[in-house]
């Protein structure tokens, strides 16, 4: 079935509480989705400032549960996360992003297309990671710097020296960075000075109130500049209004990303849409 707007979810209003049989419940099935292979990818078209060009796309995790509907991520990666089957998922990612651009170069897709997918703190830790999408960028073909990962600040901060070493290793096979949901944790400097990513996300709260805001502009406007400083790349997320985006295209912002341009879709129809707008 194909669902959309806001109504695409199914939440489980219990799941909070660890011993409410719904919980429980969830916590069965999703032992079941890994082994039926109930989980699919949705892409979000990233676009540059100005809106005309596409040029890369974050990879976004759904779970189909067989009654209950798409079930969403914030739902469900907490849930994969604590249950440990995060690793063996988040593989599963990353080889379907593999598994993407291959496809997608054979119909003419350019080198400098991004595609990005979300890494979680527990994946940190996972020393299967690195070797993992090693293996399988060389078994699908991926070019370097095609294939991003994306970590949050909270992520980075709770397994810093995990971190480290997965940003080498990853740096050295062609994995771009990028850190996500930037602004939202603390010391955010830091994290630019100590791990040197590729791109910075700016988080959606950010870019909500600079229209009505002319500080929280200057904010943005600052933060993009200072990545330019570092050779780092921006990406504004959430963007909704095309008041956000003609802003973000005068103060510099390299790249957008939301409801505005595109919405995650389905492969068949992401394929729609990389075809209208040239890229394959
Ligand atoms: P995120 O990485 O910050 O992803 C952006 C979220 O914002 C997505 O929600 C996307 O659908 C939504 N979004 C994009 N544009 C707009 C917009 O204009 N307005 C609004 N209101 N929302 C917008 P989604 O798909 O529900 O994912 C939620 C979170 O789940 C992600 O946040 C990410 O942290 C996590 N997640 C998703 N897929 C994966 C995955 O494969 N692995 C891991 N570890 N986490 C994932
Ligand atoms: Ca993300
Ligand atoms: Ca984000
Ligand atoms: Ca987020």
């Amino acid at each position: 079935a194909k669902r959309s707007g806001r109504n695409q979810w199914c939440y489980f209003h219990q799941s909070q509480d660890e011993s409410s049989p719904e919980r429980l419940r969830l916590e069965a099935d999703i032992h079941q989705a890994v082994k039926r292979q109930e989980f699919e990818l949705h892409y979000q078209a990233q676009f540059s400032a100005c809106g005309r060009r596409m040029n890369g796309t974050e990879c976004l995790l759904r779970w189909q549960h067989p009654e209950r509907g798409m079930v969403s991520p914030g739902e469900f990666i907490p849930l994969l996360e604590e249950t440990g089957l995060i690793a063996e998922v988040g593989i599963f990612v990353i080889e379907q992003a593999c598994r993407s651009i291959r496809g997608w170069r054979e119909q003419g897709l350019p080198e400098d297309f991004s595609v990005a997918v979300n890494i979680s703190a527990r994946q940190l830790s996972d020393e299967y990671l690195l070797s993992e999408t090693e293996r399988l960028m060389e078994a699908y073909d991926v070019p370097p710097g095609m294939l991003e990962l994306e970590l949050t600040e909270t992520s980075l901060m709770e397994e810093p020296t995990h971190a480290r070493r997965l940003f080498e290793g990853l740096r050295a096979i062609g994995v771009r960075i990028a850190i996500d949901d930037f602004g939202t944790g603390y010391s955010s400097l830091n994290y630019l000075r100590e791990f040197a990513p590729d791109i910075l996300k700016i988080d959606k709260s950010f870019v909500d109130p600079i229209v009505e805001s002319t500080r929280d502009r200057d904010l943005v406007a600052g933060i993009i500049q200072l990545a330019h400083t570092l050779r780092i790349k921006v990406v504004g997320e959430g963007i909704e209004e095309e008041a956000q985006r003609a802003i973000l295209e005068e103060v510099g912002c390299d790249w957008i990303q939301g409801y505005l341009l595109a919405r995650p879709q389905p492969i068949t129809e992401f394929e729609q849409l990389m075809v209208d707008y040239g890229v394959i």
